[in-house]
Order: C-alpha cells, then sequence, then structure tokens
C-alpha cells in the first residue's frame, strides 16, 4: 500500500547544534518515524521514555522521540573519557569501497545493531533500554548524513569552505554547512513527503547497508561536485559552493531525512513488538 507522510519542518524549529543534521534534522527524522509506528511500539515507547534523564541525570521531562534525538549528542560534552568516541559515524573512505576502522564496535553502523539488540532484550534494565532507544534514534539518523557514512579522509569533511549567497556562521567547514545551511536551505522548500513502498524486511546488517548507500551519496553530491576536488587531498584555502552546488544538494537531504525516519519506525516496530 503506498502511504504518504506529510511533514513540516516548522514542527521542529529548534535551536540548531553542530552535530549531524542539528537537532533540527534529528527531531524530523524522530517525528517521521513516530507518525508510522505501530500501537505496539507507540505503547512501548512511551514506556521507555517515562523517568527519562537528561545529559545531567536529571528528570529531563522529555516524552517524545523528537524530544529525546539529540541526547546522544548532549552527552558527548559530558564524557571527558572520550568513551563515545566514534560512536556517531564511520570513517569510509569515498574513493574506495572499503569500510573505515571500527575498534572494539565503536562505529555508528555497529553500535545501532548492539543498541538495538539492548533495546529488544527485556531482560535488561529500563534504563539501559531507554539509552537504547535514545541511541538508535540518534544514530540512525547520524548514519544518513552522507558525512557521516563517508569522507575524503578529512576528519568527516572538515575542511574549510564559503557558501556563495547564503548565510552561514563564521568560518563553517563542509560538514557544518551540511549538518545545518543546506539543512535549511532544504527544509525551507516544504514539508517532506514521502511515498512509501511496501519496505523490504530488515536483515541483521541493514544499518550497515544504509551507511554504504550514504557513503555512496557522500562520494557523488558533497565531494565529487567540488571544485578542484581530489581523492584524499585536503584543500588549505577555502573552497567556494556556489548555488548549483547547494541546490544539487536538496533532494539528497530531505529524501535522506525522510528515508532516516521511516527506517527507524521499521527498525523499532520490529524491535518493540
Ligand atoms: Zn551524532
Amino acid at each position: 500500500m503506498k502511504q504518504i507522510i506529510l511533514l513540516s519542518a516548522a514542527l521542529v524549529l529548534l535551536p540548531a547544534g553542530a552535530h549531524a543534521w542539528s537537532h533540527t534534522g534529528h527531531a524530523l527524522i524522530a517525528q517521521i518515524a513516530n507518525a508510522n509506528l505501530t500501537p505496539a511500539a507507540q505503547a512501548q515507547v512511551q514506556e521507555l521514555l517515562k523517568n527519562d534523564l537528561d545529559a545531567n541525570e536529571n528528570p529531563s521531562g522529555r516524552t517524545t522521540l523528537a524530544e529525546v534525538s539529540s541526547w546522544p549528542d548532549e552527552i558527548r560534552t559530558k564524557s571527558n573519557n572520550g568513551t563515545f568516541r566514534g560512536w556517531h559515524s564511520r570513517a569510509n573512505p569515498v574513493c574506495n569501497d572499503t569500510l573505515g576502522p571500527c575498534k572494539n564496535g565503536h562505529c555508528a553502523d555497529q553500535i545501532i545493531i548492539d543498541q538495538t539488540a539492548l533495546l529488544k532484550d527485556r531482560t535488561q534494565p529500563l534504563r539501559t533500554r531507554n539509552e537504547a532507544l535514545k541511541w538508535v534514534v540518534h544514530l540512525v539518523g547520524d548514519l544518513h548524513m552522507p558525512l557521516h557514512s563517508g569522507s575524503n579522509r578529512d576528519g568527516g569533511g572538515n575542511i574549510p569552505v564559503t557558501l556563495i549567497g547564503l548565510k552561514s556562521r563564521k568560518d563553517p567547514t563542509l560538514h557544518d554547512v551540511w549538518d545545518n545551511d543546506l539543512l535549511r536551505y532544504a527544509l525551507k522548500r516544504g514539508p517532506i513527503s514521502i511515498a512509501t513502498e511496501a519496505a523490504s524486511p530488515l536483515t541483521a546488517d541493514s544499518p550497515t547497508q544504509w551507511m554504504r548507500e550514504a557513503r555512496a551519496l557522500s562520494r557523488q553530491y558533497v565531494y565529487a561536485p567540488l571544485p578542484g576536488f581530489a581523492c584524499g587531498s585536503t584543500p588549505a584555502t577555502p573552497i567556494a559552493l556556489d548555488p548549483s552546488y547547494q541546490e544539487q544538494a536538496v533532494p539528497v537531504i530531505r529524501d535522506q531525512i525522510g528515508k532516516a525516519g521511516l527506517r527507524l519506525a521499521q527498525l523499532l516496530n520490529e524491535t518493540l513488538r
């Protein structure tokens, strides 16, 4: 059955952060997922978010997937021993098809797989499953941000750029503008409409497949159109991103937000039966 889901970015105009998709993107993905949950999954989500804690371990008062979707970014600054380093992305090269390192299972796709197992296991403490839910919600979003799944040996797009004719923060990197400015630009086109065909069943390595797909997008739409792009080479001077670069990013961003939301719903529906 074909289903059309329309969600307006205006519903989630929240302050932008410095991490993948910013909070606006993560919240929108969570909203799309929430709109596609089964009643059983919906009921479990509500149960798991009761008594949710914030990054300081105080009651957060948050009760929705959108509200908790950036918690993993919030706790990142609290952990000074690097516990969660590497959890949000995987440094897969865009210039060949090998996968980046995943030391001790600390990379986004493997963490999604591991946290999904904890979320599913009803013998786990409620707090463990609450945190697992928040990791899954956040990292499915991160993985669909092309630069979290494929980069050019440049720390996930940590190269200076300028945006021609579009407002941005001071001295942005390629990663910054995909997180914030290009996302905002793409969401200005109105509600994201998603036409869903019957989704193919999830497999054990679906997160890794989603990541490979996002890496291909990074190669094709983030890096290949950069003027003077060369494999493994990091420019020292800012690359100017012209309006045609900005425009080609719009459908990529909108599609990835929609896909992430629907795939997250499918993962939660199969995990929280
Ligand atoms: Zn993140």
